[in-house]
């Protein structure tokens, strides 16, 4: 592929400094898609990506089959699954069942957030004996951990051998679902640091400049864990609208350009790669710690964007550690 060839291969000094590799999953809207996401599970996993996150439908739409999802990752994989997890529209007794039910599978790795309103809610109000705030669920399930150590040798010692890993969302261009500046994203990203949290995942960006403004700005508050960009690859732009329309986040006009002035899909495919490819360069020379790429489940992209940027990919097996 041209875009693999475009740039060098990324200058390591030793394996340890491999930057992460990630993905996003959704699960699947019904049983026929199952067999295509697991094909596409299959393949991303020659990846050998560090975690793949795997998400939850508003108001916890999708929680059996997040659930199903991610049991069946830990079962038949080799793959280390975080649940995504919500907490605005259910009772803090609710979310507390939830998190004894992924921890009673053995799920030790969760996305803990806030949660948005269904899409379609009218005189939507969060739950009144819920948790308010993604800090508060990072809170709760630190707690929740702590009360299953205290009562249980057995558990204490698996908590050791596997500790309870919690990561957050951050958001390079503030939350425009929540009608939040930067600034007030970086004070709820300090509050979840505070909470317990151990590392962020952003929502799409398509400038490095906003991902590396964020980053510099959370330092100077006193943020300092790990902040992991969220990227989407940028081959199919009626995609890319469909998400500035969900996230508010601006597609630019250029990018939009170059993939509408390409002469077929292979060539769109491939602009969109280079392009996609130039943004994770730009966020890993700038000191991204790795990639977390939106898949849409969808392999194809997310694996040409890894061999692009000497991440791994189709062709291309990544180094043992
Ligand atoms: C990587 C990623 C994955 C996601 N996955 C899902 C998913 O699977 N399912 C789903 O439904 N949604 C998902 N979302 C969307 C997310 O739930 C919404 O964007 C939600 O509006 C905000 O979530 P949060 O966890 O950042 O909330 P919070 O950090 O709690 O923020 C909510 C609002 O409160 C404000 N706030 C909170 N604490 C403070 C504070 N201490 N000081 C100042 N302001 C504060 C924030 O600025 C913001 O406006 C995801 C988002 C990202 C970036």
């Amino acid at each position: 592929m041209s875009a693999a060839t475009a740039t060098a291969p990324r200058a390591l000094t030793a394996p340890v400094d491999r930057p992460t590799v990630s993905f996003e999953l959704f699960p699947p809207r019904n049983p026929d898609a199952a067999p295509k996401l697991w094909a596409t599970i299959q393949a991303l996993e020659s990846a050998r990506p560090d975690f793949v996150s795997v998400t939850y439908g508003a108001s916890g739409r999708t929680r059996q089959t997040t659930r199903q999802l991610v049991r069946r990752l830990l079962r038949e994989t080799s793959l280390n699954p975080i649940a995504h997890l919500t907490c605005v529209d259910s009772s803090r007794e609710e979310t507390t069942t939830i998190v004894e039910e992924f921890l009673d599978e053995g799920v030790r790795s969760f996305l803990a957030l806030r949660g948005d309103p269904p899409a379609d809610a009218v005189d939507w109000h969060p739950h009144p004996q819920g948790l308010h705030t993604a800090a508060d669920l990072v809170e709760l399930l630190r707690e929740i951990e702590g009360r299953r150590c205290a009562v249980s040798p057995a558990q204490a010692v698996r908590a050791t051998v596997r500790p309870l890993s919690v990561a957050v969302a951050a958001f390079p261009r503030g939350n425009h679902a929540t009608g939040g500046t930067r600034a007030q994203d970086v004070a709820s990203l300090l509050a979840k640091q505070q909470a317990g949290a151990d590392f962020a995942i952003t929502q799409v960006f398509f400038e490095a400049d906003a991902y590396l403004g964020l980053v510099a700005e959370a330092r100077e508050a006193g943020v300092t864990i790990p902040i992991i960009p969220g990227i989407i690859p940028t081959t199919d732009p009626d995609r890319l609208l469909r998400v500035q329309d969900l996230t508010g986040v601006p597609v630019p006009r250029a990018l939009l350009d170059v993939l509408g002035g390409a002469d077929d899909e292979t060539e769109r495919h491939r602009r969109g790669i280079r392009a996609c490819v130039d943004l994770v360069n730009g966020v890993l020379d700038g000191g991204a710690p790795g990639v977390h790429v939106y898949t849409f489940n969808q392999h194809r992209a997310a694996l040409d964007l890894l061999e692009g940027a000497h991440l791994g990919g189709s062709g291309e097996a990544r180094q043992p550690l």
